[in-house]
């Protein structure tokens, strides 16, 4: 039997790379539906290549072209946010892959959670907005959650049956790694899209070269592991080979090595637990020949430091941190303001917006609405 997969941001870069491991193993996985924010002319062209069962293109806009374009195939076309929430429910579906950006994948892994569809979870905002949410009900309805960002990938590959003493989770360092305060202020757009190690989305890339990227994994790795952040060590590891390690309580720490390709964690997420075959090029430790670890500088960025007040905070902090950086960094994409106004505007809204203790789900959908709107007057303010 093929396991059968729903793609959620099927043309963003986790997307596309799912689609060519399931390429990859036409007698493993076959695609359920792909749905997609924006890019509808990727999107028809990937339900031509995989014949889903059903697409969904989130801005309705483009339904109409998306029904035009596939009117000979047999596939069912819907738009709409909602619309990829029900679709995540369909019987035959195993494997929900969350590879949205941002906040949007908040409702639809409750909704694939609730129909115990395994998660391979590849937006991390859902764990950061919501982790404590997301973790009740991963509980309650007996639902796996796998992790397929590379860091945790490697956490849940090293962690075995003891209990994690510590977590040491790398970070390549972006592209302002030994860049001094003074020449951070004056980045561009163009120079924080540059990152070193890894070919991601833009969104992803700001949030690397932020460390706000690091700051939503250690908060993704609390959530996914039951690990308290002080004992999430963060290392800057620029080689970007190690993709992290775990501690036990006897001393002994594992760490998972790999190249610096996503496929990797995808793949396995999808396998688990078995391990498949794989011709893509493998790591070899003679390109490397030193591999090195440093502590990350909280000081030139501060976005990872919120992130560990956020999580300290706990309630709906870090939903309000997540929204605020989502917009922040909206804002710097289109050049509205400058690198270091984005640490700005996240700080600030996370003074403004009222906290919340215990936020059941309709808490954080208004949390996301007034934290939003804060931060866009504040991008407003700084032009
Ligand atoms: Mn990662």
């Amino acid at each position: 039997m093929k396991k059968q997969l729903a793609i959620l941001g099927s043309t963003g870069s986790i997307g596309t790379q799912t689609l060519e491991v399931v390429a990859e193993y036409p007698d493993l996985f076959e695609v359920y539906t792909l749905t997609a924010n924006n890019n509808v002319d990727l999107l028809i062209e990937q339900a031509k290549h995989f014949n889903p069962d059903s697409v969904v293109i989130a801005n309705e806009a483009h339904y109409n072209k998306l029904k035009e374009a596939l009117k000979d195939f047999p596939i069912k076309i819907y738009a709409g946010e909602n619309a990829i929430s029900e679709i995540v429910e369909a019987a035959p579906i195993d494997i929900v892959v969350t590879a949205m950006v941002g906040y949007s994948g908040l409702k639809p892994t409750i909704r694939a959670i609730e129909a115990h569809k395994t998660i391979a979870l590849a937006n991390k905002e859902t764990l950061v907005v919501a982790g404590d949410l997301i973790k009740r009900l991963a509980l309650e309805y007996r639902t796996p959650i796998i992790p397929v960002d590379s860091e945790h990938s490697a956490i849940f590959q090293c962690e075995g049956d003891n209990p994690i003493e510590k977590i040491i989770l790398t970070a390549s360092g972006g592209p302002f790694r030994k860049f001094t305060a003074e020449q951070m202020a004056h980045v561009t757009k163009s120079d924080a899209l540059k990152h070193p190690k890894w070919h991601m989305g833009h969104k992803i890339t700001i949030d690397s070269a932020t460390l706000m990227n690091k700051g939503f994994e250690m908060i993704e790795a609390k959530w996914l592991f039951d690990v308290s952040p002080q004992n999430i060590e963060i290392a800057v590891h620029p080689q970007s080979v190690v993709h992290s390690m775990v501690q036990f309580k006897d001393g002994s720490v594992k760490a998972q090595l790999g190249t610096q390709d996503m496929r990797l964690p995808i793949r396995y997420a999808l396998s688990y637990p078995a391990r498949l075959e794989s011709s893509a090029p493998k790591l070899t430790l003679e390109q490397y020949s030193e591999l090195t670890f440093e502590y990350p500088d909280f000081e030139r960025f501060p976005l990872l430091r919120y992130a560990f007040d956020a999580v300290a905070t706990g309630g709906n902090m870090p939903c309000i941190m997540n929204a605020a950086n989502e917009i922040a960094v909206a804002g710097f994409l289109n050049d509205t303001i400058a690198y270091p106004d984005i640490a700005r505007v996240v700080s600030e809204t996370m003074e403004h917006i009222e906290f919340i203790e215990s936020p059941e789900y309709e808490d954080y959908v208004h949390t996301n609405k007034l934290a939003r709107n804060y931060a866009t007057e504040l991008v407003k303010s700084y032009q």
